[in-house]
């Protein structure tokens, strides 16, 4: 007989998510480059509101999001009433699979696709079915291979953290072509805003044309948010139902209602940052591969880095940089144990990190 209470079967299998670390004991100024926050901040608009709103902590928030939906509605050309908003993508990733997966269902995902995946679907009872990559990018073909009966959600990130790599638009189409109508797709486009490439779309016109196709958003990341937790998803009225009747009454606070709205009616801070990154990532890119490293193409706000076998191993190198008082990602839980993740920062700090980089690789 059991001696103590016990969680549901998949509960002790889950390794916890880890965060990037955000401080170093004794280091003043840390660079923090591990958790894909956009350089620049946040839109002072949006602290402004942030500001506004905490008079009003005393009451509950509007538990349907209504003005924030009408502003992504009106911001994007979509109709509020197939937006859900949440606390954090990762809210609203853990409902999609809680509500549409259980014990004996299977959540198809990339081998090296974000962490929160099977991280839901061992919690909802299900089973993570991991699908091979092909140069480290999500692979349709492969992903359409490991899909049962059994199978209820697919996620795909586009771009995909850790690995900043992409999907086309023709590709998601043809797995959304594959896929059974009963299978949801969910297509996590956290990184979304980064991308500048003609054969990109975060998701919008699937969504649009297939009531099995889900697009989750994110205002942690280009509008850097993360502190305040709010994402949002498009989806069929049927999916938006659904998560309507399974999310927490009152899931977004009111200062993350209220900050979300005034950063969308910041297109200026939203362009410095994209131009931010559109300078700063290539520039990375280009010292790391001169010092002869080698690194997956990304079009988010980070950069994967390759390292070669020790001593100039991917752990020396985070502890080097680490003891400069600048902290990157290990990505060894993401099955990319020779690799470190570094997010795009501020100039300084990105110079900082690679002439620290360039040190540890023995270049200076
Ligand atoms: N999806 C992906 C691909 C991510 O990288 C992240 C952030 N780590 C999230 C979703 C969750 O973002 P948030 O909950 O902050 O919206």
């Amino acid at each position: 007989m059991a001696t103590a209470p016990s969680p549901r079967p998949g509960v002790l299998d889950i390794s916890p998510y880890v965060g990037g670390e955000a401080k170093i004991e004794g280091v003043a100024r840390v660079i923090r480059l591990a958790s894909n926050e956009s350089a620049l901040g946040p839109s002072p608009k949006a602290l402004a509101a942030y500001r506004a709103a905490a008079g009003e902590m005393f009451r509950y928030p509007d538990g349907h999001s209504t003005a924030l939906r009408q502003a992504l509605g009106k911001h994007y050309g979509l109709d509020p009433a197939r937006i859900v908003c949440g606390a954090g993508s990762d809210e609203l990733i853990g409902l999609l699979i809680r509500a549409y997966a259980g014990p004996g269902d299977e959540v198809v995902y990339g081998e090296h696709g974000f962490l929160m995946y099977p991280i839901d679907a061992l919690a909802a009872g299900a089973t993570p079915v991991k699908a091979a990559e092909t140069d480290l990018t999500f692979d349709v073909d492969q992903a359409l291979k490991r899909v049962t009966p059994r199978t209820k959600l697919v996620f795909v990130a586009n771009p995909n953290n850790p690995t900043g790599t992409y999907v086309p638009r023709d590709a998601m189409r043809r797995l959304q072509a594959g896929l059974p109508p009963s299978v949801l797709l969910v297509i996590d486009a956290a990184y979304a805003e980064f991308v500048q490439r003609n054969d990109y779309e975060p998701g919008i016109e699937l969504v649009d044309e297939f009531p099995n196709v889900v697009m989750a958003r994110t205002f942690s990341k280009i509008y850097a948010m993360g502190g305040l937790r709010l994402g949002w998803v498009y989806c069929s009225p049927a999916v938006a139902d659904v998560l309507n009747r399974t999310r927490p009454p009152f899931n977004v606070n009111s200062a993350a209602q209220a900050a979300g709205i005034a950063a969308l009616d910041d297109m200026a801070s939203f362009d410095r940052a994209r131009e931010h990154n559109d300078i700063w990532r290539p520039w990375l890119e280009r010292q790391l591969r001169a010092l002869g490293l080698a690194l997956t193409p990304s079009v988010a706000n980070f950069v994967l880095v390759h390292f070669p076998p020790p001593p100039r191993d991917a752990r020396a190198a985070f502890e080097f940089l680490r003891a400069r008082g600048i902290l990157t990602r290990r990505v060894a839980a993401y099955g990319l144990p020779e690799h470190l993740r570094i997010t795009i920062g501020l100039e300084d700090e990105m110079r900082a990190v690679a002439a620290a980089v360039a040190d540890f690789m023995g270049a200076r």
